[in-house]
């Protein structure tokens, strides 16, 4: 089964009021906690990975996994580039059979992210691939991105109109206040922004930097036009979180498949649980 790209599944819950969890995995356990618990609640579910993912996993193996994983389970899903740069590395991803893209130029001056965002939509869509772009800038770290508190901007409504029109992008990522990694103190999202966004542009929307965002405020998000949440933060402090108290109490355990199997109980909870404010649960592809 060839791998999709995400524009339907995410055009289908901006007008169905849904959000399309996107969830960062890094191996064979994380993705299966995943798989499993979508399957489960029959939800759609993104599988994304950073360049640093699929470093770590290797291309070809994470996209072997994925469509062995999907077939065994029957069930569909999306395997998604996050946060990708680097061009010819996107190219050659999409070679590998991935269907679904984020560029991210947000860090790029506007012209210079509408030129690049183009070029990527090009090859994205030649190959029959979905685009995801970011406009405005969200603080915080997702890998090797580290964007400081001063260079992160909420995006500007009109420019978001402009550049969704000149780059012909699928999706679009939105910075309303949300940041990656954790938050000290949970931040005050810029509904008044996002309204205006989705007013403005009926192209799916994307919310980064979900994790530690309250349930509510995820959910208003949602109603308003957001139809994917992307999560990971959350599930590594989960998933270690187990990890480490698995080995307090057992200093002498030594088996992956104990190990594993408490880490991932405690990430299924966290699925389950986003999956939930997602409103995903029945709507599978
Ligand atoms: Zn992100």
């Amino acid at each position: 089964m060839p791998l999709m790209n995400s524009k339907y599944l995410l055009e289908r819950a901006r007008k169905e009021g849904f959000a399309v969890p996107a969830f960062n995995i890094h191996n064979l356990e994380t993705l299966q906690v995943v798989l499993d618990t979508a399957k489960e609640m029959q939800s759609p579910v993104i599988i994304a990975g950073t360049p640093g993912t699929y470093k770590h996993t290797g291309v070809s193996e994470l996209v072997s996994m994925m469509e062995s994983a999907c077939a065994s389970r029957n069930m569909r899903a999306i395997l998604h580039l996050d946060h990708h740069q680097d061009i010819p590395d996107i190219a050659a991803k999409l070679n590998a059979g991935i269907r679904s893209v984020m560029y991210d130029g947000s860090h790029f001056p506007f012209e210079e992210n509408v030129a690049n965002t183009l070029k990527v939509a090009q090859l994205c869509h030649e190959m029959g691939a979905s685009l995801e772009a970011e406009l405005g800038m969200l603080g915080g770290q997702e890998d090797d991105l580290i964007i400081d508190a001063a260079s992160a901007c909420l995006t500007d409504p009109d420019a978001a109109v402009e550049f969704v029109s000149r780059t012909g992008i699928d999706s679009l990522a939105v910075a309303i206040g949300t940041a990656h990694g954790m938050y000290k103190s949970v931040p005050k999202l810029a509904y008044p922004i996002l309204e205006k966004i989705a007013a403005k542009v009926s192209i799916p929307l994307v919310l980064h930097g979900a994790s530690g965002i309250p349930d509510e405020d995820i959910r208003k998000c949602i109603s308003m036009g957001i139809a994917k949440v992307n999560v990971a933060t959350e599930l590594k402090i989960g998933f270690a979180g187990a990890l480490k108290h698995y080995f307090e109490v057992h200093p002498e355990g030594n088996d992956p498949r104990d190990y594993m199997a408490v880490a991932k109980q405690a990430m299924r909870e966290i699925v389950l649980s986003k999956i939930n404010v997602c409103g995903s649960a029945g709507k599978s592809l």
